[in-house]
């Protein structure tokens, strides 16, 4: 099959599994950002999550990845909710609303690799999706799928913020996309709006200061860096200030993902976006397990979360 037709027919895979967006990047190394990763490894703003240090030549090159690699197919899931978390419950971060997204955008892209292989049976393929191994962010961009803002995020031109990115590496020539045009200008509400400061000039992040970090990976409680976020900054899980401040948040439709709307718990079906600080505290882990199973605030745990409101 000629490029062109692998393109139409991997365009036409994404749409029939609903990605908002599919573009596709030629697999050769990412020196720029692995440049920017280094820097930020070197400067200690990965803080506990050491995964970032390692195989970092497993990022850089996809060629380590999948032997015969040709490119990286990048596809935008989008996840925006239709409604924003009221202000009075303990603040989870949008993508959390629903269910993990790890599992149900690999599932779709192994669906479209099913597919490839069928049509063409020497392809080769590897998925990812929020994997260490893989930039997805560097990669959309080149794909030409959106730029990165000063808030570190893909921003899409068309579908806003509220997107996961997932990754296909594969072994045959596509049509590739080409960089679109930085949007921010002279913009700087995420970098105004971050009560932690963790967002810094030239598109860094220092992730010990970020309350994500801070409510999700962060194995450190009582610590500077856990300090560094106010008290009341009202977020349990994840953060989503610098998200909600950018202007082109707007963009793109709520998601029609059943998998993203609101997960409910407990017998008579209560939503996860409604859950008061003294349910959180009076909660046990058996509830926790058997409610939020499908859940990426099980990601945190129980007792994290709990750590988080204090
Ligand atoms: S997620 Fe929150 S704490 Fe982290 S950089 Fe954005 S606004 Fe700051
Ligand atoms: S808030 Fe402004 S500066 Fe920040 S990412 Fe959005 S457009 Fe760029």
């Amino acid at each position: 099959m000629t490029p062109e037709g692998i393109d139409a027919l991997i365009k036409e895979l994404s749409a029939q599994e609903g990605f908002a967006d599919y573009g596709a990047a030629i697999a050769s190394p990412l020196e720029k950002d692995i440049a920017r990763l280094r820097e930020s490894i070197r400067d200690g703003f990965n803080g506990d999550m050491e995964y970032m240090a390692r195989n970092i030549e497993l990022r850089e090159n996809p060629a380590l990845l999948l032997e015969g690699v040709k490119s990286v197919l990048c596809f935008l899931a989008p996840y925006k909710p239709s409604e924003r978390q009221s202000g009075i419950y303990p603040r989870i971060a949008s993508y959390a609303y629903g269910e993990d997204y790890h599992k149900i955008v690999r599932d779709k892209l192994y669906s479209i690799c099913t597919t490839l292989k069928s049509r063409i049976p020497d392809v080769k393929y590897r998925v990812f999706c929020d994997s260490a191994p893989v930039m997805e962010r560097a990669w959309a961009a080149k794909a030409g799928l959106g730029f990165i803002g000063k808030n570190t995020f893909l921003i899409s031109k068309r579908h806003g913020l509220h997107t996961i990115i997932g990754v296909i590496l594969l072994n045959k020539e596509v049509i590739y996309g080409s960089s679109v045009k930085e949007g921010c200008g002279s913009c700087r509400r995420c970098l105004e709006s971050c009560p932690t400061s963790a967002l810094l000039e030239e598109r860094r992040l220092d992730a010990r200061r970020c309350i994500s970090y801070q409510t999700i990976e962060s194995r450190v409680d009582g610590s500077e860096e856990a300090n560094s976020a106010p008290s009341d900054c009202g977020w349990v899980f994840g953060c989503d200030i610098c998200l909600e401040a950018c202007p082109w948040s707007s963009k793109g439709e709520p998601s029609e993902w059943k998998e993203f709307s609101v997960l409910q718990h407990g017998e008579n079906g209560g939503r996860i976006t409604e859950i008061t600080k003294e349910m959180w505290f009076t909660m046990d882990q058996e509830y926790f397990d058997r409610w939020f199973s499908k859940s990426p605030l099980k990601r945190a745990d129980l007792i994290k979360i709990k750590n988080n409101m204090l």
